[in-house]
C-alpha cells in the first residue's frame, strides 16, 4: 500500500451472519464511528446477507459506510428461482463479491464468475473478484498457475474501461476461516503475479485495480499485509462480525502511511 495511488479498501464479508436484522443493524452502526474517523484515507464496505441489505442500508444512510452483496446472478430478471440479479442489488449496493471460494465449492465455475463480474459491471456495481488456491495446490507449488488462470478467466471478458470498478481479492482457501493466515511473503508473491497479469491485460488501466489479501485477517495481523506495496487492503470474514475488532482493523489500515499523492 505505501507508494501507490490506489485508495485502500477494507471489506467485511458477513457471510450467513448475523441471524437477525436487529443484530445486523447494531453491527453496522457500531463500526460507523471508525469508518467516519478514517474516511479520508480508506474505503470500508460491508457485505451483509441479502435480506439485511435494506435494513442495513437504512442504518448507514448519511455515513461513509459502503454496502455490497455477497454474490449476484448474471441474468437481469426472469425465471431463475432463488437468484438475485446485479441489477437488483444496484438499488442498495455499490459493491458485489463474485467467485468467493465458498461459492466455488458449491459448483461455481470460472465461467460463471466471469459472467457474474460482467453483469455486475454492466449494472454499475463495483466488483470484488475472489481467487485463491486450495491447500493441495499450495502444497504442490501451483499457486501462481492456479491464481493466474482464475484471474484470466474472470477478467477476460471485461473491458479495460471497467478497471476503476474492479478489485481482485487473493484468498488462499486454506487460510479462510482457519486461523492460518498466509505468510505475508507468500501473499506478496501471489499478489505480484496478479498485478503482473493486470498490467498485461489492462495496460495502464491495470494500475487502478486494487488487489486485496483475505484469509484469517484480524486486528493483530492486518498491518503485515497492508504494509506490502502490492496489497491495497483486505477482504475480512470472521473478524468483520466483531465490531470492536473490525474498528481496530480500520484504524490499523489507516495508520499505514498512504496518501493519494504518493
Ligand atoms: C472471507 O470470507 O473472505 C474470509 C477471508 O474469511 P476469514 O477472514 O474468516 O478467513
Amino acid at each position: 500500500m505505501p507508494g501507490t495511488a490506489r485508495r485502500p479498501l477494507l471489506a467485511g464479508n458477513w457471510k450467513m451472519n448475523p441471524l437477525s436484522a436487529a443484530e445486523a443493524i447494531d453491527l453496522a452502526r457500531a463500526v460507523t464511528p471508525a469508518v467516519r474517523q478514517h474516511a479520508s484515507v480508506l474505503d470500508v464496505a460491508l457485505f451483509p446477507p441479502f435480506p439485511w441489505l435494506r435494513p442495513v442500508w437504512d442504518a448507514v444512510q448519511g455515513t461513509e459506510v459502503e454496502l455490497g452483496g455477497q454474490d449476484c446472478f448474471w441474468e437481469r430478471a426472469g425465471a431463475f428461482t432463488g437468484e438475485v440479479s446485479a441489477a437488483m442489488l444496484a438499488g442498495w449496493c455499490r459493491w458485489v463479491i463474485v467467485g468467493h471460494s465458498e461459492r466455488r465449492a458449491l459448483g461455481e465455475t470460472d465461467e460463471d464468475v466471469a459472467r457474474k463480474a460482467a453483469a455486475a459491471l454492466e449494472a454499475g456495481l463495483r466488483v470484488i473478484v475472489c481467487v485463491g488456491e486450495s491447500e493441495a495446490q499450495f502444497v504442490a507449488g501451483q499457486t501462481a498457475e492456479v491464481v493466474r488462470r482464475q484471474v484470466a478467466e474472470a477478467l477476460k471478458p471485461l473491458a479495460a474501461s471497467s478497471s476503476e470498478r474492479l478489485v481482485v481479492a487473493y484468498e488462499p482457501i486454506w487460510a479462510i476461516g482457519t486461523g492460518r493466515n498466509a505468510d505475508p511473503s507468500h501473499a506478496d508473491g501471489t499478489m505480484g503475479v496478479i498485478r503482473q497479469f493486470l498490467g498485461q491485460a489492462f495496460d495502464a488501466g491495470g494500475d487502478a485495480i486494487r488487489v486485496l489479501y483475505g484469509g484469517s485477517v484480524n486486528a493483530a495481523n492486518v498491518a503485515s499485509y497492508v504494509e506490502l506495496d502490492g496489497c491495497d487492503g483486505s477482504l475480512v470474514g470472521g473478524a468483520s462480525l466483531k465490531a470492536e475488532e473490525f474498528s481496530r482493523m480500520i484504524a490499523a489500515v489507516a495508520a499505514v502511511s498512504w496518501s493519494p499523492a504518493a
